[in-house]
């Protein structure tokens, strides 16, 4: 039920990207009017600057690969690429979405304000351009993220994903600085489209917090590829030589390269939004602070997606956007399940990964962890020896599935579905019952008979000790499978 208030609007949304627009169409189904006011384009980072055209450059860099391989299935290449027309195509594509999440929201009867919002109070939001003021019963803060340089000297030299997708020209060389997602997807992108690349990353192991075997098998399998890794290292300065950039390293290197992309990180987007004025308190973060329902410090104020400073996510931010609305709008208050997030990195190969990593579920688990590692069917007729690998850690015994790890083609596809059954607290058993799906990489995941070794109180056991436990523990399970 709707409660209708001396205010213009019921609800105003700051920020027109995944989380804000899926939160303004649900409420105004729901009966709310509902303004949502954007100061940039329709369609928020994912879709203008982010995942959508991301995932379109990734597409272009894979073709490489493909045609290097082309001639073992008897086909003969002579490839030439043209940056300006996939950049090009990829804008049109952009435009279209664009123009689809408008009309999606026009339809659904919201109001679109193109302007830049900043707090009066916590019901009034003053529009910059206009400078004027709105009203409304609630505000929704869902403004999103930005690139985060560190201040070092000459950072303005280099660029971001934001720039990264409207070059000029693709440079010769680059070193992406970082060793996160959107680090390694651009160094997968600009190497597939034949740029020499290097990664510059402060810590001993690219994708801090991703299981072992990821961190390992993607970096192996991204230097094969002819990506330069330099590890415990910081960028110290960047300074312009020419037409290239030099670039200082902390271990007193320094060399010299076609473009810098900084890739450290993301910051919420708070700045200008004036958020005292409405009492709206923030973390030592610098994210926006909410309960377990997305409201803030000020009651009519709530915030959902990246300006939360969480985990900054897509999907995260629409159900945070429908929870909101769920519990404001539809009496059904909803709190987002954060536990089990599936998430992809695209580089190449993917890695698709839900659920804890391996030493994580060692630390509070007891737990089997299964391996399958092997050369994917397409590079048997090919000289690539790179293997896929597929883990499965598991609660002791054949128990719950505790998380799922995949390095190879179609991981992030595949670990899309595995979030099914994970979601509904599968076991092993379960997915031993699943019938395997031949011939694919995927039916690994359902014919893992033997754990390739197991934890006990934190303690990895021996191969020895772990076959002889194994073999008992599988009389017991296939008498627990018997039993239901
Ligand atoms: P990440 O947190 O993934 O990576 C940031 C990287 O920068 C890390 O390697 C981090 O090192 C390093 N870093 C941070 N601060 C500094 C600093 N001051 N100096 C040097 N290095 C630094 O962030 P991204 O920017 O790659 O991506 C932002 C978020 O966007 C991701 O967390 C993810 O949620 C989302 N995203 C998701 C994608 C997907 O789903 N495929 C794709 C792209 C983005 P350290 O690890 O040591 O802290």
């Amino acid at each position: 039920m709707v409660e209708f208030h001396n205010y213009e609007y019921d609800l105003i949304v700051i920020g027109a990207g995944s989380g804000g627009v899926r939160a303004a169409r649900m409420a105004s189904g729901y009966g709310a009017k509902v303004a949502i006011i954007e100061a940039d384009r329709v369609g928020g980072t994912c879709v203008i600057r982010g995942c959508v055209p991301k995932k379109l450059f990734v597409y272009a860099s894979r073709f490489t690969e493909l045609f290097e391989v082309a001639g073992s299935f008897g086909w003969q290449i002579d490839a030439r690429f043209d940056w300006e027309t996939l950049r090009d195509n990829k804008d049109k594509e952009i435009d279209r979405l664009e123009r689809a999440y408008t009309s999606t929201l026009e339809n659904c009867d919201v109001k679109i304000i193109r302007d830049r919002a900043t707090f009066h109070d916590a019901h009034t939001v003053r529009l910059v351009n206009a400078d004027t003021t709105l009203s409304a019963q609630r505000v929704l803060i869902a403004t999103g993220s930005h690139p985060f340089k560190p201040h070092i000297d000459g950072c303005e030299l280099g660029f971001t994903s934001d720039e990264a997708f409207h070059l000029d020209n693709l440079p010769e060389s680059i070193i992406v600085y970082g060793g996160g997602y959107i680090a390694l997807e651009f160094a997968t992108i600009f190497n597939g489209l034949g740029v020499e690349t290097s990664v510059c990353y402060r810590g001993g192991q690219i994708l801090r917090n991703f299981d072992q075997d990821m961190r390992l098998g993607i970096y192996e399998a991204m230097k094969a590829r002819g990506i330069k890794f330099i590890l415990n290292c910081n960028i110290e300065s960047v300074e312009k030589s020419g037409e290239d950039f030099k670039v200082h390293f902390t271990d007193g290197a320094e060399r010299v390269y076609g473009a810098v992309m900084f890739a450290t990180g993301r910051a919420a987007n708070i700045q200008g939004l004036e958020l005292e004025r409405a009492g709206v308190e923030i973390t030592d973060k610098g994210g926006i602070a909410v309960d377990r329902y997305g409201q803030t410090t000020a009651p009519s104020v709530y915030a959902v997606g990246d300006v939360r400073g969480g985990v900054a996510l897509t999907p995260v931010a629409i159900r945070e956007g429908a929870a909101f609305v769920e519990t404001v709008y539809n009496e059904n208050p909803t709190i987002v399940d954060l536990s089990q997030i599936p998430t992809a990195v695209f580089t190449e190969p993917e890695i698709g990964v839900i659920g804890m990593s391996e030493h994580y579920a060692a630390k509070h688990h007891d737990i089997d962890v299964y391996i399958a590692s092997f050369r994917p069917m397409m590079n048997v007729m090919t000289d690539k020896s790179e293997r896929m690998i597929l883990k499965l850690v598991t609660e002791f015994g054949g128990g719950r599935v505790l998380g799922c790890h995949i390095l190879g083609p179609g991981a992030a596809e595949m670990i899309q579905l595995v979030a099914v059954p994970l979601a509904m607290g599968a076991t092993k058993a379960d997915f031993d019952r699943a019938i395997a799906l031949h011939p694919s990489a995927a039916e690994e995941l359902v014919t893992l008979t033997k754990p390739s070794y197991q934890y006990r109180d934190e303690k990895k056991l021996s191969a020895e000790l772990t076959l002889s436990e194994e073999q008992g523990l599988n009389k017991m399970l296939i008498a627990g499978t018997t039993n239901q």
